[in-house]
């Protein structure tokens, strides 16, 4: 049977992972973090029995740890607890479900400890794909990608030679704001921010949907995980989100994967690649779907994008900068504290005030995130 620990239970991804697990019926759950949803976590202990928990609040880990006493499960907290719940000896799979940063270090400690990831947390790639991608050929575990766009390469290089990728098709929906000006998104407010067109996720992804800067975030990451160049990664608006993406090979062939917008499906394939598993769920109708439209992206009115693109071709240390920056200002936007637009002007602003580190550690990357923060707070 197969073992799983997740980082991020209580979230979307992490949700959604545990619905495929029950299922299927045939993985054991043994580790499970999350961040400070207890009441959820405590239900998930209940239906799963796994012998670790982390929650990262520690107040709310000792508050868990009295209302589970009943069961045989050890609660810990913090990074140490994190990177206890990413190690678990006895998992063979560890789902990194959390958002931000925060995934890098448990991330490279499952690794080191054996553990083949599914990667859902893009933050670890985007920062720091040039250690993650090394070591995990060095430890010879394997990184399935759970990101729909990043699943759907994966399975269209299924059996092909990844040298002979000419381009990374990534499609996007365009979300909630596609064809509005900067005039008319001046005035958007948390609420019409969080409505997905399609997809249903956490509040941080819907925000960076919105604004384009998760398909930048995303084109970094398929830069690591496909080891194709940025330039070889090409943005494909494509609104009704039913071609996950695309690739194109040096023959001029082009292969999609197609599905309805179900995330189940991608983290169902890389809990049980190469395997593919029967998923309950609405199958794609082509005959009321008609048409799939496309479209460029609009990198003018969304610069998020373009400012990724911008980070990802220097690397070193920008991409952390445009993603800490990203994180801090999304942040602020659902506190209500700065205005849509500011999103993206914080990062710019970032990306200017930062003199980038070649080939950063995880010290220099973590250092970096903090220079960001500190920007941003010096200035807005
Ligand atoms: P959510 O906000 O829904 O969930 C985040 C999870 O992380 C929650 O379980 C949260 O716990 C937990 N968490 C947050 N901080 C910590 C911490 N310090 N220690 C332990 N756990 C923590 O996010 P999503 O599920 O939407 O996204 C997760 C990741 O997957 C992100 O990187 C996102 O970009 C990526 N992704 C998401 C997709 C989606 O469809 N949602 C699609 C593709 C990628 P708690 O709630 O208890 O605080």
């Amino acid at each position: 049977m197969k073992k799983i620990a997740i980082l991020g239970s209580t979230g979307s991804i992490g949700t959604q992972t545990l619905e495929v697990v029950e299922n299927q019926g045939d993985m054991e759950v043994t580790a499970l973090a999350a961040g400070n949803n207890i009441r959820l976590l405590e239900e998930q202990i209940r239906k799963f029995m796994p012998k670790l928990v982390c929650v990262w609040n520690e107040e709310k880990a000792k508050e868990l740890a009295v209302s589970v006493g009943d069961l045989p499960v050890r609660v810990v907290s913090g990074m140490e607890g994190l990177i206890e719940v990413a190690t678990e000896p006895s998992a063979d799979i560890v789902v990194t479900a959390v958002v931000g940063m925060i995934g890098i270090r448990p991330t490279i400690a499952a690794m080191e400890a054996g553990k083949d990831i599914a990667l859902a947390n893009k933050e670890t790639l985007v920062t720091a794909g040039h250690i993650i991608m090394p070591l995990a050929k060095k430890q010879g575990v394997n990184i399935l990608p759970v990101d729909s766009e990043h699943s759907a390469i994966f399975q269209c290089l299924n059996g092909e030679n990844k040298k002979t990728i000419h381009k990374v098709l990534l499609t996007a929906s365009g979300g909630p704001f596609r064809g509005k000006t900067r005039e008319e998104l001046k005035s958007v407010q948390v609420e019409d921010a969080l409505k997905h067109p399609n997809w249903s996720m956490g509040r941080k992804i819907t925000i960076d949907s919105s604004t384009m800067v998760n398909k930048g975030l995303e084109v970094m990451e398929a830069k690591w995980l496909f080891d194709v160049s940025m330039d070889q990664v090409e943005v494909v608006v494509q609104p009704k989100s039913i071609i996950h993406s695309m690739v194109e090979f040096e023959d001029g062939a082009v292969m999609a994967q197609l599905g309805t917008p179900d995330m189940k499906l991608p983290i169902q394939y890389a809990l049980y690649y190469p395997e593919r598993r029967f998923l309950p769920g609405e199958r794609l109708d082509f005959w009321s779907l008609k048409e799939i439209a496309f479209e460029k992206p609009d990198m003018v009115n969304f610069p998020g994008l373009s400012l990724a693109y911008q980070a990802g071709r220097r690397g070193g240390t920008l991409p952390t900068v445009f993603n800490a920056a990203n994180e801090r200002a999304v942040e602020k936007f659902l506190n209500r504290e700065i205005s849509y637009l500011s999103i993206t002007d914080m990062i710019e602003g970032a990306m200017n005030g930062h003199t980038v580190k070649e080939n950063p550690t995880v010290e220099e990357i973590l250092e970096a995130e903090n220079a960001a923060y500190e920007y941003i707070e010096s200035r807005w």
